[in-house]
């Protein structure tokens, strides 16, 4: 429902919880210029008109990271809704713990691989905190 007194575009974004066979998850920085610069985030990127989410993360992994996945890999995880000061965003997490290829910053950005303990000091954007406690209740 759309609410009358929030003019603000909804923005859907669909983000991975990549997570390999030491239970570490994938976080990668976001690149200086960009909205939230120097914040660790779940991987991904927005859904475009006409795409699923889970089309629109296979395509994000695909150019940001150089990986391929299969939407049979991908597994709602949990959702949080964040109201920025340009536009509401839902964030959609995915969980993944099968592709192929080896997760590379193609634009340039800074990779690491965490325990979902260290998530919880990590600087991230706001909308992809409330996830946190919801992974580490998972892995
Ligand atoms: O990555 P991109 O800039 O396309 O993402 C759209 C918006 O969603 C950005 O403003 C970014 O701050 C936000 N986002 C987020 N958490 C993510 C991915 C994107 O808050 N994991």
């Amino acid at each position: 429902m759309s609410d009358p007194d929030s003019p603000l575009p909804t923005v859907f974004v669909s983000a991975a919880a990549l997570i390999d066979r030491d239970g570490r998850v994938l976080v990668t920085k976001r690149l200086p210029g960009k909205h939230l610069a120097g914040t660790w985030e779940f991987p991904g990127g927005k859904v475009e008109a006409g795409e699923t989410p889970e089309a629109a993360l296979i395509r994000e992994l695909a150019e940001e990271l150089g990986i391929d996945t299969h939407e049979s890999c991908l597994a709602p995880t949990g959702f949080a809704s964040h109201s920025y000061a340009a536009f509401h965003l839902i964030l959609l997490l995915f969980a993944c713990r099968k592709w192929t290829g080896s997760a590379k910053g193609r634009e340039g950005q800074a990779l690491k691989w965490v325990h979902t303990p260290q998530l919880f000091s990590l600087d991230m954007p706001p909308a992809d905190r409330p996830l946190i406690g919801v992974l580490d209740a998972l892995i």
